[in-house]
C-alpha cells in the first residue's frame, strides 16, 4: 500500500502540513514569538522582486512615501482605529511614557525592581496599515486639486494576531497605492486596479479568486459594520489558496473608504465637496509566500515566464 493510499484510508492529509513546514523552515527562522520571523535571503529576493514589479505599475504622478513602522497614536485615534480594531493594535510603552527617566525610575532599576513597572503609554503606536499616515499629510496641503492625488506608500505593519500559520504574521510588509479625489475618481481607480491586479496575479502563475469582503471589526457593532461594508461593496480581496483550497488567504485588498478620511481630516476639493479616498493594498509577505507555495522553494524550478517577469 502506498503512502497516498494510507493517507486516503486514514482521512488525514499529512502532505499538507509537510508542505507548509518545508516552506516555513526554508524561508523563515523563528524569533521566539508566533507570527514573527527572520526572513532568509531567497525569500527577501522575492519580496524585493515583487516590490519592483508593483513599482512598474505605479500610477503616473504618484507621490512616493515610505513610512517608519511606528506612527503618532493621536493620528491613529483620530482615524478611529481603536473603535474598530482595538484588539489588533500594538501601542508603544516606555519608561516614563517617553519622557526623560525620573530619578525614581532610575533608582528603582538600579535597586533591581521589576523594570516594567514604570512603563507608561507613549505617543506612538505600531502602524497597522500603510495608508493611515497619508491622510493628515494631505490635509496640510490645503484644498485637494481637481485631479486629486495618488500616493505610493509602504510600511512594516503590526497586528496583534499571533498565529503559527505562515500566512498570518504579526509583523508584515504592506505596500499601497492610495487615491484621494472625487467619488468617481476613487471608484475608477479601484476598478482599474482590480483588473490590473488580476492580470499581475495571472502573470505570476498564481490561482486566485476575487471576493467581496469585510474587515474583522471588534465588538457588538461588528456585524452591523461588516454588513454596511459588504452591502456597499466597500472592500474586495484577491484571495490565493496558500494553506489549502478551502482556506484562501487575502493577499491584496481594494478598499473604498467613501468620505470617512475626508471628514475626519477635513479634506475637500476646490468646490468644497468632501474628498473621498480609496486604496489598493498589497500584502508583500503573503504574495511572496503564495509564490513559494505555488512554485516551490527552489527559484530555479519556477516557471520561466514568472522568473522573467520578476527578473530573478
Ligand atoms: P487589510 O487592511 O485589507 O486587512 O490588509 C491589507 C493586506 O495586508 C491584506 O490583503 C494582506 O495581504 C496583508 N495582511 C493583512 N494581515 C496580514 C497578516 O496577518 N499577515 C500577513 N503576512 N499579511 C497580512
Ligand atoms: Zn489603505
Amino acid at each position: 500500500m502506498s503512502l497516498l493510499d494510507l493517507e486516503k484510508l486514514s482521512g488525514r492529509r499529512p502532505s499538507e502540513p509537510d508542505r507548509l513546514d518545508v516552506l516555513a523552515t526554508t524561508l523563515f527562522r523563528p524569533m521566539g514569538a508566533d507570527g514573527l520571523y527572520a526572513r532568509t535571503g531567497v525569500y527577501e529576493s522575492v519580496v524585493a522582486a515583487l516590490a519592483e514589479l508593483i513599482s512598474r505599475y505605479r500610477p503616473a504622478n504618484a507621490e512616493v512615501l515610505r513610512f517608519p513602522p511606528v506612527m503618532s497614536r493621536e493620528i491613529l485615534q483620530i482615524s478611529g482605529y481603536q473603535n474598530s480594531f482595538p484588539n489588533l493594535l500594538g501601542c508603544v510603552c516606555c519608561l516614563g511614557g517617553g519622557n526623560p527617566l525620573s530619578a525614581q525610575d532610575a533608582n528603582g532599576i538600579e535597586a533591581g525592581e521589576t523594570w516594567t513597572d514604570g512603563l507608561a503609554l507613549a505617543d506612538l503606536v505600531l502602524t497597522p496599515a500603510a495608508c493611515y499616515p497619508v491622510y493628515p499629510l494631505v490635509a496640510k496641503q490645503g484644498r485637494v486639486p481637481r485631479q486629486g492625488y495618488v500616493f505610493d506608500v509602504a510600511c512594516d505593519c503590526f497586528r496583534r494576531e499571533p498565529s503559527r500559520d505562515i500566512d498570518r504574521l504579526q509583523s508584515f510588509r504592506m505596500r499601497e497605492y492610495v487615491r484621494v479625489g472625487t467619488p468617481e475618481q476613487v471608484k475608477e481607480f479601484r476598478e482599474g486596479w482590480i483588473e490590473q491586479a488580476k492580470g499581475i496575479t495571472n502573470q505570476l502563475g498564481l490561482p486566485f479568486r476575487l471576493e467581496l469582503a469585510s474587515d474583522p471589526f471588534f465588538g457588538r457593532t461588528a456585524p452591523l459594520m461588516a454588513a454596511i461594508q459588504t452591502e456597499n461593496a466597500l472592500k474586495f480581496e484577491l484571495q490565493i489558496p496558500i494553506l489549502g483550497e478551502d482556506r484562501p488567504t487575502a493577499c491584496m485588498s481594494f478598499n473604498y473608504h467613501r468620505d470617512h478620511f475626508g471628514r475626519v481630516w477635513g479634506l475637500a476639493g476646490e468646490d468644497g465637496a468632501v474628498s473621498h479616498t480609496g486604496c489598493v493594498a498589497f500584502g508583500m509577505d503573503r504574495l511572496a509566500i503564495a509564490l513559494f507555495a505555488a512554485h516551490g522553494v527552489q527559484l530555479k524550478t519556477w516557471p520561466k515566464p514568472v522568473r522573467a517577469l520578476l527578473a530573478i
